[in-house]
């Protein structure tokens, strides 16, 4: 979409960030533009990633979390949805570290690689192996983990969309649709968030968060079978339940009604960190007020992110180490752009 003077339309408040990067190019934000016919249906052919950067005051050194997770990831939606391109994984790894670099962030960021069919291709027709477009984004987003306070949930009457339907396992931005009616209607009826059921009745999710429970020193959460995303967050906070606090972790269906009885809930995902959810359709969740293994859990997710935890170092990729100390982030744009012109990088095969 065209949007002509960048600077002048902030989101959120916020002041867009200098570059992004697309399809192997770092290119000033006010330039990326596209003509208006090519969009509309773009959304229901598109994948995407969301990674968050965290920034280490002590290091100087801002880390992105989990990043070899998340190409991982990525690389199995396009699978999925039979999206072929020639940017290699490696290449938009390589992307997310130059654009953070390029923009010079010293601060907690939101990283959002997207990959769609670029030809506005209409949602229903076939499409094969048809070479694909990759944009990343990256905007501050101040980590919100020692924020006090907790979630209100109530169960959706919305069911989660189902394997066979629309596989929730990989990011597809159609299946955000799902998502969107799920957390509205739990706005409109005075609730933070909401939890969907699959079509058996058993615990998935929440609109874009994975959820855990904790009963008995134990914490669960449903099977990715169950309809969920295949949780990065989830993952982590399982081993540090484990190896961290000691805690036997299970992975099984969970009722809805488990949901009313547990001593601790939470919801976990990239953006959403760890957050304690207080009540649940009105049923207090413990004495209502966050939980030891939650406060717990939210300490040791905010000391590995900001790499004050050595033994989980293999979760964070360093942003500006080694990366021409000294130049402001349009020379390293310019350096990134000029090297893959010469050749020595590049970005398509
Ligand atoms: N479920 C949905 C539907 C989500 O959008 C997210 C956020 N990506 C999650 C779960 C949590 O996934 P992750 O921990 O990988 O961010």
């Amino acid at each position: 979409m065209t949007q002509s003077k960048g600077k002048q339309a902030p989101r959120n408040g916020q002041p867009n960030p200098h570059f992004l990067w697309r399809s192997g190019q770092i290119v000033p934000w006010e330039q990326a533009t596209v003509h208006v016919t090519s969009v509309g249906w773009t959304a229901v052919g598109a994948v995407f990633e969301g990674i968050r950067g965290y920034w280490s005051a002590s290091r100087r050194e801002l880390f992105a979390f989990q990043l070899d997770a998340h190409m991982t990831r990525l690389a199995r939606s396009m699978k999925l949805m039979r999206m072929a391109t020639n940017i290699t994984a490696a290449q938009v790894r390589q992307g997310v570290l130059e654009l953070l670099s390029a923009n010079e962030f010293r601060e907690d960021v939101y990283v959002q690689p997207l990959v769609y069919f670029a030809e506005g291709i209409p949602g229903y027709v076939g499409v094969v192996e048809r070479p694909v477009d990759v944009l990343i984004t990256a905007r501050p987003s101040p980590s919100t983990l020692e924020e006090d306070g907790g979630l209100t949930a109530c169960v959706s009457s919305w069911a989660r969309i189902a394997d066979n339907v629309m596989p929730p396992r990989v990011k597809a931005l159609a299946n955000y649709q799902n998502s969107r009616l799920v957390s509205t209607e739990a706005r409109v009826n005075g609730y933070d968030q909401a939890i969907v059921l699959n079509r058996e009745g058993k615990v998935t999710e929440a609109a874009s968060s994975c959820i855990v429970i904790v009963r008995d020193g134990v914490a669960t959460s449903p099977p990715w079978s169950a309809g969920t995303l295949e949780s990065i967050t989830r993952e982590a906070l399982f081993t540090l339940a484990r190896n961290g606090l000691g805690m036997r972790v299970e992975e099984r269906d969970v009722d809805r009604t488990e949901l009313y009885i547990a001593d601790e809930v939470l919801l976990c995902g990239t953006l959403m960190e760890v957050k304690p959810v207080l009540s649940v359709d009105r049923y207090t969740v413990g004495d209502g007020r966050p939980g030891p293994v939650t406060r717990k859990l939210q300490e040791l997710y905010l000391r590995v992110a900001r790499g004050e935890a050595p033994a989980y170092g293999n979760w964070l990729t360093p942003v500006h180490r080694g990366r021409r100390a000294g130049s402001n982030g349009a020379e390293r744009a310019a350096a990134v752009n000029g090297a893959r012109r010469a050749g020595t990088t590049k970005a398509r095969a």
